[in-house]
């Protein structure tokens, strides 16, 4: 299902109410009023035309032939017809030898695109998609938003690894996602009842038959990846929804969408809540397709963070490097290459379910309001760092986790990745200090968090992590440790098929009934955009 066979423009389709200016280069061309109604229509000899008149006086109407005449988009909604010099006019009306140029402006860019694919499809005899590319002679003023900052090979990989259903299968499979995101849905379905509704990266078209379930007016499911064909033959099988559901197959930041959404409903979240950048595609289909004051599901993501104690996973990481320390490798020093072997294993943000008892401090967070937020804030995101230490240990690095909220008019849901909640298939992040913190309880550990976006569809983190100097000179203000850490959260260490550190005795399990042990171990292909979720 591509645009509903309504929607779609016919062959002899009018646009009304364009306005229209002359930019000819010759005086002699015909002046236009300054509002015409324009229609595409065939001249006895069957040659296409495009017809301009003047709507209430029914006024006499000027006539192009389209064959030498090509469209220029000038950006949202203008566009520049040129008909170019023939002295052979092909047309009745059309009497001038000179080139004759005019700027019509949309009332809608939908109305813009249908009026370009008629144009093109009577020129070329050739049918064009809604959101299919520019022909040539087009051009556009704006280059895609995605496609600026990302780079190609990146979304290649990205949009392919997302067009396989075993991938969209495992983040259905997570109940705790799959199902807040079903009830968070089905019991606001006041919010969806009646309305128009955008899926922002729509996958498999779960949400969006979660929203026509909800008795949504319409839903336009918004998918960039080979995923949109599946997803369309999914809710075509769905017979009592899938007259409620238009797949538009593009991305998000390009697409154009026939109305204002009343809704977005979306799963942008990646490892740390913001990898992948998908947030930013969030905020971008809010600017250019909600309605002022319109609902966004979830409307809010917090990132958590506390500092945590792991002696087992930070010797861990630092043996992975003494295969470097090796002085007789066959015959050869391996030496040389140890500190950066170290340091790149300390690179690697950890990927794995703990024990939230390995916190030592209660977490702080960082709140994402995604009404509000613009598309910039989200290259460079700060955070402040201040935790009171609640035992005498020493601090390994900072353990992070994210939840969103669906705000509903009848009930308010929090999905969470929280250490000690069922774990879900993004499991919880940690950035181990190569230079673990010696810290008392009662110490204050201070520091920042600061993530930078790259073109790799991804973050640099630099994480600097302190603990304020204690007993007597602590007045002053001296700090006495400060680690720092550089990782990158597009290369993670997915640890889940190492022994976890932490062994549960019978008591706690029942406390924590929900901590869900690995049985299938995921791949550590560096091509993960999510984690595998496990059984
Ligand atoms: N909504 C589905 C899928 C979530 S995964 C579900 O909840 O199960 C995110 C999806 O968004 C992927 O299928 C990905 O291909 C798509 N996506 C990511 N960025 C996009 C963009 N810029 N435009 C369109 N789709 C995008």
């Amino acid at each position: 299902m591509e645009v509903p066979s309504d929607r779609k423009p016919k062959h002899h389709q009018e646009f009304n109410s364009l306005a229209i200016t002359d930019l000819s280069p010759s005086t002699s061309s015909p002046t236009f009023p300054p509002v015409v109604t324009a229609s595409f229509a065939a001249d006895n000899s069957g040659v296409s035309q495009l017809r301009l008149r003047q709507p209430e006086s029914g006024g006499e109407a000027i006539c192009f032939g389209l064959r030498n005449s090509q469209l220029f988009n000038l950006g949202p909604l203008e566009t520049l017809v040129v008909v170019e010099e023939s002295g052979n006019s092909e047309t009745a009306k059309e009497s001038s030898s000179f080139s004759k140029a005019f700027k019509l402006e949309f009332t809608t860019l939908y109305q813009q695109k249908a009026f370009y694919a008629a144009f093109e499809r009577l020129k070329h005899g050739v049918s064009i998609t809604q959101n299919g590319p520019l022909k040539n002679g087009s051009i556009t003023s704006q280059k895609s938003k995605f496609d600026n900052k990302i780079e190609a090979s990146s979304a290649k990989m990205y949009f392919h690894y997302y067009g396989q259903l075993l991938h969209q299968q495992n983040m259905l499979q997570d109940y705790v996602r799959t199902g807040t995101y079903y009830s968070a849905v089905i019991e606001n379905c006041i919010d969806f009842q009646g309305r128009v509704v955008v899926d922002v990266g729509a996958g498999s078209g779960i949400l969006s038959l979660f929203a026509a379930q909800a008795g949504a007016k319409h839903v336009y499911a918004v998918e960039a990846s080979e995923m949109a064909e599946f997803a369309t033959r999914l809710i075509a099988g769905n017979e009592s929804l899938r007259h409620l559901i238009t797949v538009i197959k593009g991305k998000v930041e390009d697409v154009e969408l026939p109305e204002k959404a009343d809704i977005l409903i979306s799963e942008p979240m990646g490892t740390l809540l913001v990898n992948e950048r998908m947030l930013e595609t969030y905020v971008i289909a809010r600017d250019r397709f909600l309605v002022p004051g319109g609902k966004m599901f979830p409307s809010i993501g917090r990132i958590h963070m506390a500092p945590f104690s792991d002696e087992y996973l930070f010797v861990e990481i630092a043996n992975k490097a003494l295969f470097w320390q090796q002085r007789n490798f066959y015959g050869v020093d391996l030496t040389p290459l140890y500190g950066s072997a170290f340091q790149g294993y300390f690179s690697q943000p950890v990927v794995d379910a703990f024990d939230p008892r390995i916190l030592v401090s209660p977490p702080s967070s960082h709140s994402l309001d995604f009404n509000s937020i613009k598309e910039e804030d989200l290259y460079e995101i700060d955070i402040p760092l201040s935790f009171i230490a609640a035992v005498g240990t020493r601090v390994h690095g900072l353990a992070c986790w994210f939840d969103v909220l669906f705000n509903g008019s009848s009930v308010q849901r929090w999905l969470t990745t929280a250490p000690g909640s069922p774990t879900t298939h993004w499991y919880q992040m940690r950035c181990v200090l190569s230079q673990p913190l010696y810290v008392m309880a009662g110490q204050e550990i201070t520091g920042k968090l600061h993530l930078v976006a790259h073109s790799a569809q991804s973050y640099t983190i630099n994480l600097t992590v302190s603990a304020k100097m204690w007993g007597p000179g602590a007045d002053q203000g001296g700090i006495i440790q400060t680690s720092t850490g550089k990782l990158e959260l597009k290369e993670p260490y997915y640890r889940l098929s190492q022994p976890q550190p932490y062994m549960p005795s019978a008591q706690d399990q029942l406390l924590h009934q929900h901590y869900i042990t690995p049985q299938v171990l995921p791949s550590l292909s560096h091509n993960f955009f999510r984690v595998h979720l496990v059984g």
